[in-house]
Order: structure tokens, then sequence, then C-alpha cells
């Protein structure tokens, strides 16, 4: 990074919707640097008031689905119809590499050049929870400056669709129409946090596979939910450009739906608690390792552990005793 922003330019930038400052503000945010750390804290206090008005949506789908596709022609709509799009990843895999393989902008080519899109390809490096933790920040610097749509993808990989879900509003899931056996492949927790469903690629010779697999799709999701609300599923082609605005019709009546009966603001306070919780656990880990008793005994008894000269439970014990007190 080129040397920190005070936070009151970075609040000033934000404020403009200057892409710079919050591609800065972002860097910051995912910075691990102690004394950025610190920074990105006063910066994210001092934007609260300026966050929370945009609708937050997660979407997932396995690799190769079309989300990058699905994305550009969904984000154009979006911004032909007023809104500001900012598109945000989770790429478990980043983690791994080290490097993100959502990260290529030509994915999203036209979305890519539009001034009224934003594009931010996974943060690298760290657990998922460090990731989530990026991502969430990010959404919240995106809000601050001005972005009323949020798009957080992820390639469903471990559990990075619970972890979105835990940040969206709305949950999106593509999905392919295959051979008759559809739905046996679906992963079944998937059609349980899913709020709006999309059977993409439904163009040419698929087109009919398609119609079929969301009446199949839509009769199982009766008899999973009972007597709860069902979610919709709508065919798209993304090659072809159809299905779009039945998708933003779905998406944007739940949203209403959702601010009607309270349940969006219920469901961002209890999305609040549990981000505490996973914040607190996080820095208490981080805070246990890194006390030096802990970081000079932690070896030796992961050794014992592993070669069965000392049970789990009394390692556990055993260096949580050296924090305590
Ligand atoms: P991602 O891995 O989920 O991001 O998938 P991509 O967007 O990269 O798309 C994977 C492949 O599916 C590419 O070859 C696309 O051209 C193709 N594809 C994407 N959307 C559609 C669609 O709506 N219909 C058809 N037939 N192919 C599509």
């Amino acid at each position: 990074m080129s040397g920190l922003l005070s936070v009151d330019a970075y609040v000033a930038g934000l404020r403009e919707g200057n892409r710079a400052t919050l591609a800065r503000a972002i860097t910051l945010v995912e910075s691990e640097l102690p004394a950025h750390g610190e920074r990105a804290r006063d910066l994210l206090q001092a934007i609260l008031p300026a966050t929370g008005g945009a609708v937050r949506i997660g979407l997932s789908g396995v690799p190769g689905v079309g989300k990058s596709t699905f994305l550009d022609a969904f984000g154009m709509l979006l911004v032909e119809r007023g809104h500001k799009v900012a598109v945000l990843a989770i790429d478990p895999s980043s983690t791994v590499t080290g490097g993100s393989i959502l990260g290529d902008k030509t994915r999203m080519a036209r979305l890519s050049r539009d001034p009224r899109a934003y594009i931010r390809p996974s943060p690298s490096g760290g657990t998922l929870g460090g990731v989530a933790r990026k991502t969430r920040e990010a959404m919240l610097l995106c809000e601050a400056a001005g972005y009323d749509v949020v798009l957080v993808e992820t390639v469903g990989v471990g559990q990075s669709e619970t972890v979105v879900a835990e940040m969206s509003d709305l949950f999106l899931v593509l999905m392919l129409s295959g051979a008759g056996d559809d739905l046996q492949g679906i992963k079944r927790g998937i059609l349980e946090v899913a709020d709006v469903l999309a059977i993409h690629k439904a163009d040419g010779d698929n087109k009919l596979r398609a119609e079929s697999a969301r009446h199949e799709l839509q009769s199982a999701l009766h008899v999973m939910r009972g007597a709860g609300r069902v979610p919709s599923v709508t065919c798209v082609s993304s090659l072809v450009g159809t299905g779009h605005v039945e998708l933003y019709e779905a998406i944007f009546t739940r949203i209403d739906e959702m601010k009607r009966d309270g349940e969006l603001v219920r469901k961002r306070r209890d999305q609040g608690v549990s981000w505490l919780h996973a914040l607190l656990t996080e820095r208490l880990v981080r805070r246990f390792h890194t006390h030096p008793a802990v970081a000079a005994q932690f070896g030796p008894m992961e050794a014992a552990v592993r070669e069965g000269s000392c049970h789990a439970t009394v390692a556990a014990e055993r260096l949580l005793a050296l924090v305590a007190g």
C-alpha cells in the first residue's frame, strides 16, 4: 500500500464514491499489519452510519455453472435499472494457492468496464474465517461508497456457502439441468440455504431439460420446506440473455417482503450477533497462539498428542492453563 490515508480522507473519498479510495480502503481492511488494523477499525467505525443501505445478495454455484457470465449479464441489468453494483468474491481455494481463481476481471468483460460497477476479487491467504471478515468489511465500505446492490460470489467449496449466506440478505443459487437424475446430484444443504434458485444455461438443446428440471426442483422444494416459504426457481440463459428480468423481479419481490414483515431487520441483527461470536473466536484463537508460553509449548504438545503419549483433552487443558489468570 502506498501510504495510509487519514480516516477523514478515506471517509471523504468514499462519500464521493471515489473508486480509487474504495480500492485503497479495501486494501486497508485486508491488511494483516497491526498498524493497519487499528486504522481499519477506526475507518469502519466512522462509516458505520453510511452502511447497511445495500441489498446484499449471495451467489453460489459449482465452477462451470456460468457465474461469471451470469454476473456480467445480471450486473448490466442492475446498472441499467439504476443500481450501483459491487461484486465481491469468497474463494476458499485462494487461501490454499495464495492466488484467486476468481480474480480475473476479464471474466466480467462488460461489467468490469462500467463505471456504475465495482468488482473486487477474493482476498487471498488466511483462513476462510479471515477471508470472510475481509469480505464483510469490504461490503460495508462498498455500501459507504454508495453501492446499493452488493453481490458476494462463491465457488461453493467447503463451508464458503454458509459463510456467504451469513453475510447476505438473500442467497441465490445457480444450477444446471443434467440428465433425468437431476436432483440426486444436488447438495441438499444448498437447497436449505437457497432463497432464490436459477437453472442456468437454459438455452438451445438444454431449454426443455431446464424447464423440466425447474418443475422437479420446485416440487422437491415444496416437500422439503413443508409449510415454510418455497424459493422461486427461474430458468436463465446468460448466453441468450433470457430470464434475468424474471430473476430480478423474484429477488426484489422477496427483499420487499422481507422489509415489510421485519424479517430483513431480524436477519441482519442475528447476523451481527453471529459475526460478533465469529470475530471473538478468531481473535481469541490468534491471541492464544501468539502468547509466548503457548508458542513455546504448542509444538511439543502437538507432537505428544500425535505420538499418543498425551491425550488431546489433557494437552488442551495444559495449554489453556498457560494463559489462565
Ligand atoms: P463459472 O466458472 O461458474 O464462473 O463459469 P463461466 O461463466 O466461466 O462459464 C463457464 C462456461 O459456460 C463458459 O464456456 C461459458 O461460455 C458457458 N456459459 C455461461 N453461461 C452460459 C449460458 O447461459 N448458456 C450456455 N449455453 N453456456 C453458458
